[in-house]
């Protein structure tokens, strides 16, 4: 450990940085004012917090409109005179019904009950934040939130309806329904929550430990100091602490935090979308004739029937998007030893628009969830899974978590060598 020149006022008003491990002063926050890591940008604080009766009654109104929306019809259809409805459970009923079983519990897990669950814990946790002392139950919810935000997935689903609308819209007549509508003010009111909870700070309300006599000094890096930043609530620890003193977390999981682990997810997914691209997705069946499709196929049907935006749309989502994220985690991760201080922030920003833009993939697979739903007229005309949306959804998962295993505070540690 250095020694420190810090007071000990100072000791307490320091914060980790995540993202390089800098660590740097806690500024006072006004409304409306954020405060920076001064090495790499990220936000450590923001001082435009939504109160905590805003947020347990948007949460609330949220849920409520969840269930209501799971109880009444989706999307109608008709072709041919055979009218048909699916309700938003049926997304994933009728693909375990078609033995993809695997898919039916990712599909219900991101859409329905991953979004269920974060908003039964916030509103738990966030009904308590006046009344409760140091709360271990407390804290074990907030960051079962935390671990759970990445997979809430209800945006990319509504704007996967909308893809399936247009891709049979030229078969058969299709309208939203209550469903539908109750579906969409619920994902907006999702994001208000998932936006500002995010912001809100909570994690000293029910803190069960004391803060450690740690001498942190600003300027330095956590690692230069013996000490490690919790990357959950960005609390200072000492490196040989089991558990993140602030909100509990176990300090020592980084075993899957190292560019072997990360490498070995990438090239997992990096295999899974050869499959994904090579066999068909989907499979239409129109007056008996089956007519099995690829990915690249769809998008290409797509485009040729005039819609082209949304064969765009498919065509980033479905193919760039993943190949693009493959080779750009492979080749962050590859040259990380060689770089300079002034590659990084550019090489930071590469990784957390591709983070960001990665889960977007998943739009293909809820397509196919959808459209086997709904199309469900026997040899008049039906949608079945295909093979590849399996591995498809498989190579997805593996590339998010090749993202979350990417340890950013490699690029500084490279450029200071
Ligand atoms: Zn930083
Ligand atoms: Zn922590």
């Amino acid at each position: 450990m250095t020694t420190s020149r810090a007071t000990p006022h100072e000791k307490t008003e320091v914060v980790g940085c995540p993202q390089c491990d800098w660590v740097s002063r806690r500024v006072p926050l006004l409304t409306n004012e954020q405060s920076e890591c001064p090495r790499c940008g990220y936000i450590l604080e923001d001082g435009n917090n939504a109160g905590q009766y805003t947020l347990l009654a948007v949460a609330i109104a949220a849920l409520v409109l969840l269930f209501a929306s799971l109880s009444v019809d989706f999307i109608r259809y008709s072709a041919a005179g055979v009218e048909q409805s699916m309700t938003l459970m049926d997304a994933a009923w009728q693909l375990s019904y078609f033995h993809e079983k695997v898919l039916a519990v990712l599909v219900l897990l991101t859409v329905i009950i991953i979004p269920c669950i974060y908003l039964l814990c916030l509103i738990w946790v966030y009904s308590q934040l006046e009344t409760s002392g140091p709360n271990r139950l407390n804290l074990y919810l907030l960051r079962t939130m935390e671990h759970l935000k990445p997979w809430l997935m209800t945006d990319i689903f509504l704007l996967g309806t909308l893809v399936a609308l247009v891709k049979i819209s030229s078969l058969a007549e299709v309208r939203l329904l209550e469903g539908f509508w109750g579906f969409s003010v619920f994902v907006v009111l999702l994001l208000f929550v998932y936006e500002r909870a995010k912001r809100t700070p909570v994690w000293q309300y029910f803190s069960v430990m004391n803060r450690p006599d740690l001498s942190a000094q600003a300027g330095l890096t956590a690692g230069e100091q013996g000490l490690m930043t919790c990357t959950l609530c960005h609390a200072l620890n000492s490196r040989d602490s089991r558990n993140c003193y602030q909100c509990t977390e176990p300090q020592k999981t980084s075993w899957w935090r190292k560019p072997g682990a990360t490498l070995a997810l990438i090239t997992a997914g990096a295999i899974m979308l050869i499959p994904a691209h090579w066999l068909p997705v989907m499979e239409t069946v129109r007056f008996g004739n089956d007519q099995p499709a690829t990915i690249i196929g769809g998008v290409t049907e797509l485009w040729q029937s005039g819609d082209k935006p949304i064969a765009i749309i498919v065509f980033v989502a479905s193919l760039v998007i993943p190949v693009a994220k493959v080779l750009v985690l492979g080749v962050l991760l590859l040259l990380a030893r060689w770089q300079t201080p002034a590659m990084v922030r550019n090489r930071l920003l590469l990784f957390k628009v591709t983070d960001w833009i990665g889960r977007w993939s998943m739009i293909d697979v809820f397509v196919v969830a959808i459209l086997v739903a709904l199309v469900r007229s026997g040899t008049v005309m039906s949608v079945y899974p295909g093979s590849a949306a399996v591995s498809f959804a498989a190579a997805v998962v593996l590339t998010m978590l090749a993202a979350m295993s990417f340890d950013t505070r490699l690029f500084w540690r490279e450029a200071d060598r």
